[in-house]
């Protein structure tokens, strides 16, 4: 069978840990025996990083810019621990989080959904897509404690040194106050970033805050939301037959809960922290998470939403039975397969993504998984297999589905 062709290479980002082990096989088993890869390979494992000062991320991201597509292992945030582990010239910063800053970029995690794992909310049918701006609000805070008898106030000072001053409280006992702030280009960036993820998915977009408390700090995203779909978006999502949707958070939650799932939830940095945690638990599985990095300029880079599974590592490394579970990170590489064969206009690409997808639902909904899933599971006659066995048992299907 002649190998399907690729016209624009990939950006490849290795990772660390269990992750760089499932990595290699999911290339050796999944796609270089069907897909004559083309990718631009970083290494981003920590080794690498720390050889190269970090630059390796910076170049990975810059890749990503030229290229649009970009797909990416897992990889270490090192901490005090993994000084001493890797012997670290310096605590580098999270790769994400300079792959995201570079790009401008939000990040979209959704579940992948298979039969026999049921969400813990009984109504949920489809996967309920979590956007979570990435900037600013309470993780740029400012704050202090107050002693008793002080007046906290807003200052803010312009270019010739006028002061605008508006009191917060009057203290006449201790107490606390926190200075958020935001920008408008970061909330425009983020609002575009999802209503084109939603028209790339097809899906509706929701949005919501407390505007009816926050008059003018809240009311700004909902402007800014409102002013950017009028402008520009509101004609494709029609055309789409996708719908934005507006409404408070509060209301928003009760919703979600009430719904079926397949649409785009957009959060402040806050609220997207909180529910997607709670989004990502009540679906079932961290493991079976996606994420998705989406530029306001339209670059993708696909990732699974969890980490390097070191503690499998530590047992592979030993000769130990694994049970790790890959298909986040097969979903990232579909995922990367899927948009490069849309925009370089290769349909066998995509639908080689798309039975690389079939083959990984269809080996779970077969009864043959990793153990974490096992444990889920409410499939009869269902088998928890070692890492390998799981990734031979998809690489049948897969074979079967290209053949
Ligand atoms: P983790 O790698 O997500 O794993 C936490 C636990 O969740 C695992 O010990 C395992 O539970 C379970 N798990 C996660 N993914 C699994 C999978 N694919 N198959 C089976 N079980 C899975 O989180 P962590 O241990 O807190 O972090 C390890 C490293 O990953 C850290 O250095 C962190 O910096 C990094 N990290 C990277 C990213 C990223 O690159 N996107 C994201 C998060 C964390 P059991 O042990 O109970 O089996
Ligand atoms: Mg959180």
């Amino acid at each position: 069978m002649a190998k399907i062709q690729m016209k624009t290479p990939l950006v490849e980002m290795d990772g660390d840990e269990m992750t760089r082990v499932l990595w290699k096989m999911i290339k050796d088993t999944l796609i270089l025996p069907y897909v004559d890869l083309k990718s631009e390979y970083y290494d981003l494992g920590l080794p690498h990083r720390d050889e190269t000062n970090d630059q390796v991320t910076i170049d990975s991201a810059m890749a990503t810019k030229k290229y649009g597509v970009a797909v990416k292992c897992a990889t270490i945030t090192p901490n005090a621990a993994r000084m001493p582990e890797y012997g670290l010239k310096e605590m580098w910063k999270s790769p994400n989080g300079t792959i995201r800053a570079l790009l401008d970029g939000t990040v979209f995690r959704a579940p992948i959904l298979v039969e026999g794992i049921n969400p813990y909310i009984p109504g949920w049918k489809k996967p309920i897509t979590i956007a979570r701006h990435a900037y600013g609000d309470v993780y740029k805070n400012t704050e202090m404690t107050v002693p008793a008898g002080c007046k906290a106030e807003l200052v803010v000072t312009d270019s010739e040194g006028n002061e605008t001053r508006q009191l917060i409280h009057d203290f006449a006992t201790s107490g606390i106050i926190q200075g958020l702030h935001n920008i408008d280009a970061s909330i425009e960036s983020f609002a575009r970033a999802c209503m084109n993820y939603a028209l790339d998915q097809k899906q509706d977009l929701w949005f919501a805050t407390k505007d009816t408390i926050s008059k003018k700090y809240d009311h700004r995203f909902k402007d800014i939301f409102a002013e950017i779909y009028e402008a520009e978006y509101k004609e494709k999502f029609e055309a789409a037959g996708i719908e934005y949707f507006y409404t408070l958070i509060d209301d928003a939650v009760a919703r979600v809960i009430r719904s079926e799932g397949g649409y785009i939830w957009a959060c402040k940095n806050y609220d997207g922290d909180v529910m997607s945690d709670m989004v990502a638990t009540a679906f079932g599985s961290l493991s079976m998470m996606t994420s998705v990095l989406v530029s306001p300029d339209g670059v993708y880079e696909y990732e699974a939403a969890h980490g390097t599974v070191q503690r499998h590592y530590y047992k592979y490394l030993k000769g130990e039975r694994t049970s790790t579970n890959p298909v986040a990170t097969i979903f990232a590489w579909s995922g990367a397969f899927r948009k490069r064969g849309e925009l370089d206009g290769l349909p066998e690409l995509c639908a080689y993504a798309d039975k690389l997808e079939r083959a990984t639902i269809q080996t779970i909904e077969e009864g043959v998984m990793s153990g974490d899933l096992a444990a889920l599971s409410t499939i009869p006659g269902k088998k928890a297999v070692s890492t390998e066995e799981f990734m031979a048992a998809i690489g049948e299907r897969l074979d079967a589905l290209m053949a």
